[in-house]
């Protein structure tokens, strides 16, 4: 990894005119993650978040206050110099209140706008790096072999699908699926049961590779553009029924919720932190995955949470309540060991592919990141404020994936909610 180092972005006595900006928990002036957002009624088009406002990009070149700024996120995506410009250029403009006359009519009430996929996904895989995760569902799921011989020597992956992502907010159908009961002699096809989310990063990819040309771990932080949260949503039943032997199929692909924003790796530079060292007895990684660089500062300080609301306790209104709080740190492999392992045969990535890191639970009942894992494979029920149980998640709950990143001396940031609620199967 290059040597990063904070700049005038990352000061922590700098503050916005946009008043809401202050002290805000997802999107103070030192965050600026950029996005595609429409107005009421209008077109989709860039933008960069900005406490509860999200200011227009295209504009302010017209306005004289910007320029270079793309009418297209790819090349954003696409150009680290481009994106590291465009956040000294924001930083600087929402931070100096002689731009607040001419700037301010750029500004749209993120309330009211509808937000968008930053990008046109190409390609989407989901990979297996929390640990704790890895062994609690082996465990339910291979008493006898929890963690696979391969796991601590390649970082495990799947090809998801990239058409079913969809942004924060839209609803998920509960999907139909074919299932069969341990003990019922033959499968069924109906609304599946065990409805479940997964607590995830995910990685976008910036530049990316040509095919045949793999990404050396050392030129992997180059070639990410940003992160976001990710819930993978799962269908267990189904899971359990059709996994083997290729892995997750339908299970997963009815739908997949991220942010909306993207957090950008500078935004994220006084958040880095040295990738915790391997358990005693764990293999070395192979060299074409290890570089020192990177496990100095290849992990991120960034706490993550998961919530639920019921129908019943929006009735109530009761407040949504925490289901876990998990912490990045629980990654086995780093975004360069991922991002290098994906392309090391020659396989190439794009501007806007998509990676999520797998679920990101923690080692005690308190930090998983499923439901799977929470209610012990739907033994042991939740109970919740309204009395109400859970062990998956039934139509009208509503779940919220939260990530912060902070470290002392600078100010944390926030990823904005990656939240959706289940509709009933159709
Ligand atoms: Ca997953």
């Amino acid at each position: 990894m290059p040597s990063i180092r904070s700049d005038e972005t990352h000061d922590p006595k700098r503050t916005s005119w946009v008043v809401s900006a202050r002290g805000h928990a997802e999107f103070p002036v030192q965050n600026l993650p950029f996005g595609m957002f429409s107005p009421p009624d209008e077109a989709p088009r860039p933008g960069v978040a900005i406490g509860d406002e999200i200011i227009e990009l295209q504009a302010l070149i017209a306005a004289g206050l910007a320029r270079d700024v793309p009418g297209d996120l790819r090349d954003v995506f696409a150009t680290p110099a481009l994106r590291k410009s465009l956040r000294t250029q924001m930083s600087h403009l929402l931070s100096n209140s002689r731009y607040r006359d001419t700037a301010e009519p750029y500004l749209h009430h993120a309330a009211d706008c509808i937000l968008h996929l930053p990008a046109t996904i190409g390609d989407y895989t989901d990979f297996y790096v929390g640990i704790h995760h890895a062994m609690n569902v082996g465990k339910l799921f291979r008493p006898d072999a929890p963690l696979l011989p391969n796991y601590k020597h390649v970082p495990i992956g799947y090809h998801g699908r990239a058409s079913s992502i969809r942004p924060s907010g839209v609803p998920v159908v509960r999907p139909n699926g074919q299932t069969k009961a341990p003990d019922a002699e033959a499968p069924v096809f109906v609304p599946v049961k065990r409805l479940d989310f997964e607590l995830e990063l995910g990685v976008w990819i910036g530049q990316g590779n040509a095919l045949g040309h793999p990404i050396a771990i050392a030129d992997a932080p180059q070639n990410i553009a940003g992160f976001c949260l990710l819930n993978d949503w799962s269908a267990r039943d189904v899971q359990a029924w059709e996994y083997q032997p290729l892995g997750p199929f339908l299970a997963k692909n009815f739908h997949t919720t991220i942010s909306p924003w993207v957090v950008t790796p500078e935004a994220l530079i006084p958040f880095r932190s040295p990738q915790p060292p391997r358990p005693e007895g764990d293999p070395h990684p192979l060299s074409y995955l290890w570089d020192e660089s990177d496990q100095a500062a290849g992990g991120l300080n960034i706490e993550l949470g998961v919530t639920l609301s019921t129908e019943a306790m929006r009735a109530q209104n009761l407040p949504a309540q925490v289901l876990s709080q998990s912490h990045a740190r629980h990654m086995y492999w780093t975004v360069a060991q991922i991002v290098t392992h994906h392309a090391s045969n020659g396989c190439d990535l794009t501007p806007g592919d998509l990676i999520g890191t797998g679920t990101l639970s923690g080692p005690t009942i308190d930090s998983c990141g499923s439901l799977l894992e929470l209610s012990d494979g739907g033994k042991t029920p939740i109970t919740l404020p309204s009395d109400e149980t859970r062990t998956f998640l039934m139509d009208g709950d509503e779940v919220t994936l939260t990530a912060h990143a902070s470290a002392k001396g600078f100010v944390s940031i926030g990823f904005g909610a990656c939240v959706a609620r289940i509709l009933p199967a159709r």
